[in-house]
């Protein structure tokens, strides 16, 4: 079986703009190609785990979300970059009135899509990461029965405290500090559960 490190989309590898309405606004955080690089080189596959609600709210058709992960999958390979798979939820259980109007299983933190994802490629989940900007991607982490770890680019600052990470990384650094904990197995090292409620300073990881 596999290992995987599942990767959030917006605030983890490119910048957070709220939602992305048009290609202009992709940018991706410095050096996410390159850590996504090394998670390559060190035999991880490569899913991008992303809920899109815009489209079930009618802010940008389901074409352009295709059309933006065309972009960023191109972008990263400039950086040598591979990514093995992305997985995304266009629905939102309450807003807009489209038929992406449901309740499903795919919206993070509703694990469906990296159950889906780890039929397709075979993925060991308990020897997987989940990496993200949000506590709902810490919670995906924790009921997937990955290891989770917050990057503080995005959004993590000021999404309402819910779940613990396993582990905390950034300010601002997208998914590269995140990187050496999934490839040096330093897991716990940089980072200590025993006070939950506030987000530790930042510590680094040398
Ligand atoms: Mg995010
Ligand atoms: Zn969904």
């Amino acid at each position: 079986m596999n290992r995987a490190v599942f990767l959030d989309r917006d605030g983890t590898i490119n910048e957070e703009v709220g939602y992305l309405k048009s290609l202009d606004k992709l940018k991706i955080i410095p050096g996410a190609g390159a850590a996504i690089k090394r998670l390559n080189d060190a035999g991880f596959k490569i899913v991008i785990i992303t809920n899109q609600s815009g489209v079930a709210r009618g802010y940008f058709p389901e074409s352009l979300v295709h059309e933006a992960h065309e972009l960023l999958t191109g972008m990263l390979r400039k950086d040598g970059a591979t990514v093995d798979g992305i997985y995304y939820c266009p629905h939102h259980p309450t807003a807009g009135n489209s038929n992406h109007t449901v309740q499903c299983d795919c919206r993070k933190p509703a694990t469906g899509l990296l159950d889906r994802a780890a039929r397709d490629l075979d993925i060991d989940l308990k020897q997987s990461f989940m990496v993200g900007d949000k506590w709902s991607d810490v919670e995906l982490g924790h009921r997937a029965g990955n290891r989770s770890i917050l990057v503080r680019s995005g959004f993590a600052p000021d999404d309402p405290l819910g779940r613990w990470p396993d582990s905390l990384y950034g300010p601002g650094t997208g998914c590269s500090w995140a990187v050496s904990v999934c490839t040096t197995d330093r897991f716990d090292s940089a980072f200590s559960r025993s006070s939950p409620g506030v987000l530790p300073a930042f510590s680094g990881v040398s």
